[in-house]
């Protein structure tokens, strides 16, 4: 239920930058710590992320891909691979379905994260998206008969874990990777007044933003026992 043993190769996929940091950043840091190659997809431009509508969108693209390559770097991640929907505009379909295959197939991960496309109430269309074509993606990815012409062998995970999990039944310990959590999530400062509220990187609304964050995760790791946790739905594709 607890603990994972340190995996070779780790995707974590996400509809925004930022996502992967909130649902697993603390995982990934200890990962590739321990030496898994550490790879980081995000499936939209994130050119929707800002609160401002006076926004330069084209600004905004290229902001948050630079935050999402500086948190990758905290977290020790090995890369970023942008896959560039327009961020809002994700509808779940054949072809995105066969891209998070590719994407399976060609980083052959032990361990594949992501969105949990089964939560009730999950409000943002491209977490739901995301989640579904991940989870599509992985079936079609395992199985040989699924996408023949691809020319990439089918690859079978070890573990799926779903981050945001309606039933958690997974815990990881985050603790010795708390500080570099939150590292990686400050990284994304166009987000400060998003979904961060935390727009100036010191004093006090940044030790805000730490205290919810770690009352958030003291609040997932109880049940399991651990003091910092993130929490998954753990599923054997
Ligand atoms: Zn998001």
């Amino acid at each position: 239920m607890t603990g994972l043993a340190t995996p070779d190769r780790v995707l974590a996929v996400g509809a925004h930058p930022d996502d992967i940091e909130f649902g697993c950043g603390g995982t990934l840091a200890r990962w590739a710590r321990d030496g898994a190659t550490v790879i980081m997809a995000i499936v939209t431009d994130g050119s929707k992320g800002s609160w401002d509508g006076g926004r330069d969108q084209v600004e905004l693209v290229a902001d948050r891909k630079a935050e999402q390559e500086q948190a990758a770097a905290v977290l020790g991640a090995r890369a970023v691979v942008m896959l560039d929907h327009l961020d809002g505009e994700l509808w779940h379909s054949p072809e995105l379905r066969t891209q998070l295959c590719r994407l399976i197939r060609t980083h052959r991960p032990n361990v594949l994260l992501t969105h949990d496309p089964w939560r009730p109430y999950e409000l943002h269309p491209d977490h739901r998206v995301t989640g579904w074509a991940v989870t599509d993606g992985l079936i079609s990815a395992r199985d040989p008969l699924f996408e023949p012409d691809m020319g990439i062998p089918p690859h079978r995970p070890e573990h799926l874990l779903l981050w945001k999990a309606a039933e958690p039944d997974h815990w990881e310990d985050i603790s010795s990777t708390w500080a570099t959590k939150i590292e990686a999530l400050l990284c994304h400062a166009s987000q400060g007044e998003t979904t961060m509220d935390a727009a100036d990187q010191g004093g006090t609304r940044r030790d805000e933003f730490e205290e919810r964050m770690r009352l958030h995760a003291k609040k997932l790791g109880t049940p399991a026992g651990l003091p910092l946790a993130e929490s998954f739905k753990k599923l054997k594709p």
